[in-house]
């Protein structure tokens, strides 16, 4: 039987609706909500990233102010730019597009960012709430899959989640999220010795290590819920996840699909997250 499909695109909709709605709320109060984007350098998959996020900034009513630097920027002119934009009162959200260039601190830059800006929930004082279980910005993507997970109505409770991947944007909050909701959680990484061992125990498994069909049907206990974070590019130019969809589609009991399952649902995150910044 195939796995019950995590419709992400169609959730993020939904969610983007919300937002629209609040959008017209905030109108009322003379409020616009503005999202500062900042992208360094011109690598080609963070374009595309970009695009989609200020696009869906457009179609809600977010107005978005995309800031374009040269890869040679310096750290210090960085810095200098992001404290412009925190001190600006209608610049409400700052995203850092990352990856950053290699002579760019992205701590020192995460460091920068205004916490109560900070939409991606990178800046250590958020993540630092995170990890206590206090209120603050949850970074997107993992944000986005718990919104998933709890409208499928996925028993998290008691559970056994597997996360392959532990980067501190993904994986890691991540952790924290499943922990919070009551699962039993395991963190794989590249030196895990034997992954199918402990992709095998998971009812819930996340995939997020960016390795293209990484996630075999027989690494996939019968009826677990299977979350697909990767987006590769293939060298035929289409797009692939972490997980072999077609063949764990027989095997798992939820599945996202990409694209249409994590990568909306990081975007609607971050539009409610400049939604609250906004409103505060
Ligand atoms: P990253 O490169 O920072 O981290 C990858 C992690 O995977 C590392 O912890 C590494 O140890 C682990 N890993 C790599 N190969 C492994 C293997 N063979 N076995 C076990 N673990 C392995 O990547 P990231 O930023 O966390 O992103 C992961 C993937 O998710 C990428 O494909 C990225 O494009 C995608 N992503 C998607 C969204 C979205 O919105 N859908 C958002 C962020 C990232």
């Amino acid at each position: 039987m195939a796995a019950r499909l995590l419709d992400g695109k169609s959730l993020a909709a939904q969610v983007r609706s919300e937002v629209k709605e609040s959008v017209v709320r905030l109108a009322r109060r003379g409020i616009v909500p503005g999202l500062a984007v900042i992208l360094v350098g011109d690598d080609a998959a963070s374009r595309v990233y970009v695009r989609n996020k200020t696009r869906a900034c457009e179609e809600t009513g977010v107005r978005s102010l995309q800031i374009d630097l040269p890869a040679s920027v310096s750290q210090d002119a960085l810095l200098r730019r992001i404290a412009e934009i925190n001190a600006d009162p209608a610049l409400h959200g700052i995203l850092v597009q990352l990856p950053l260039p290699s002579h760019i601190d992205a701590w020192e830059v995460m460091r920068v960012v205004a916490p109560e800006k900070d939409v991606d929930g990178f800046h250590l004082r958020n993540l630092g709430a995170l990890v206590a279980g206090a209120p603050g910005f949850v970074p997107c993507t993992p944000a986005g899959i718990m919104r998933l997970l709890r409208h499928a109505e996925v028993p998290l409770a008691g559970r056994r989640a597997v996360i392959v991947g532990r980067s501190g944007t993904v994986g890691k909050p991540l952790a924290l999220l499943l922990l919070q909701a009551d699962a039993t959680v395991t963190v794989c990484h590249s030196r895990t010795v034997d992954l199918a061992r402990e992709t095998l125990q998971a009812d819930i498994l996340v995939a997020a290590a960016g390795r293209p069909k990484l996630v075999s049907a027989g690494m996939v206990k019968p009826g677990a819920c299977v979350v697909d974070v990767g987006i590769n590019r293939l060298p035929d130019g289409s797009l692939a996840g972490d997980v072999d969809f077609h063949r764990v589609n027989d095997v798992a009991g939820w599945l996202t699909p990409v694209p249409g399952g994590v990568g909306p649902m990081t975007i609607a995150m971050l539009l409610e997250n400049c939604i609250r910044a906004a409103s505060t």
